[in-house]
């Protein structure tokens, strides 16, 4: 591994000041399950560890939004009892990722911050219309989830900044995960759906079948048409394509049956 240097603030006032002082040079380390590999060839010589700073872990039922902190652990979504009655659909996906050993460390953070296409969280974050919270050394800002991918590990937070929330807004619905991959865990998606109904409007996303999660139209043609698969090691563009038409009829059927 290359040599870097490791900053531990306390406070997140520290966080931004050490960030600004090199944001090229700088990567944020939430659990490392994506950063360690990226430290091998990243170029990247100063780390700075938001583990230590209070209150970025938490997880708050406001009136009208769950307010949930990036230092999230998987586990933690699958633990919490707000979670599972407010948002059971990130308890669905977070299920589905990874191993309890990986998921103890990886962060809802960490996940939409890597933006990978497949990251399995943004789909239903983005059917859930959440809102992302971040900070820079200018302030504060918000983020709709919609607009916060910009392509294959790039997102729309400037070099200096940080996020700080995922908001997600407190109304009733119904909502579904699904995750197509060649093996039941440990596995990236091929193809995944998240969809969700709230006050009578069903939005529905895609993973891993376009350069950046996808909101498509709540039809499974419709969703087939837009997605913009490639082909890779684990499945031809076709392949994907097909399986985005099957999954997104599956989902909304799934919806359709639900009642919470
Ligand atoms: C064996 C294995 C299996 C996996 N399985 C899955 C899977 O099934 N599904 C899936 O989606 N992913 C999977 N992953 C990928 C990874 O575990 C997840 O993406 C995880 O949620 C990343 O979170 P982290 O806390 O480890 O992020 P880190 O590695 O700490 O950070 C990832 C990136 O986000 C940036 N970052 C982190 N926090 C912030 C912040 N608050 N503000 C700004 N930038 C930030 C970091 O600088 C870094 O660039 C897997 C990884 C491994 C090693």
């Amino acid at each position: 591994m290359r040599p870097f240097s490791y900053l531990e603030p306390r406070a997140l006032g520290d966080a931004v000041a050490m960030l600004a002082e090199a944001p090229s040079r700088t990567r944020l380390l939430a659990g490392g399950t994506d950063l360690l590999l990226q430290l091998e060839r990243g170029p990247f010589d100063r780390v700075v560890n938001l583990k230590r700073i209070a209150g970025l872990r938490a997880i708050a039922e406001e009136p009208d939004e769950t307010v949930i902190g990036p230092l999230a652990t998987l586990t933690d979504l699958l633990r919490s009892e707000a979670i599972a009655r407010r948002h059971p659909v990130l308890r669905e996906a977070a299920l589905l990722m990874a191993s309890p050993q990986v998921r103890n460390l990886a962060t809802i953070g960490g996940n939409l911050c890597n933006a990978s296409p497949a990251a399995d969280l943004a789909p239903p974050l983005l059917c859930l219309d959440a809102r992302l919270s971040v900070v820079g050394p200018h302030g504060q800002r918000e983020i709709p989830i919609a607009e916060f991918f910009a392509g294959p590990g790039r997102t729309a937070l400037s070099p200096d900044e940080i996020l700080v929330a995922i908001r997600v807004p407190a109304v009733a619905t119904r909502a579904a995960f699904l995750k197509f991959s060649p093996r039941r865990a440990m596995d990236l998606a091929i193809v995944s759906v998240a969809c969700a109904a709230t006050n009578g409007r069903t939005r529905v996303a895609l993973g891993a079948v376009a350069e950046v999660p996808l909101l498509v139209p709540p039809s499974p043609d419709e969703a087939a048409s837009m997605a913009r698969p490639i082909d890779d090691l684990r499945a031809s563009a076709e392949y994907r394509r097909a399986m985005v038409r099957v999954l997104v009829r599956r989902a909304l059927e799934a919806v359709a049956r639900r009642t919470t």
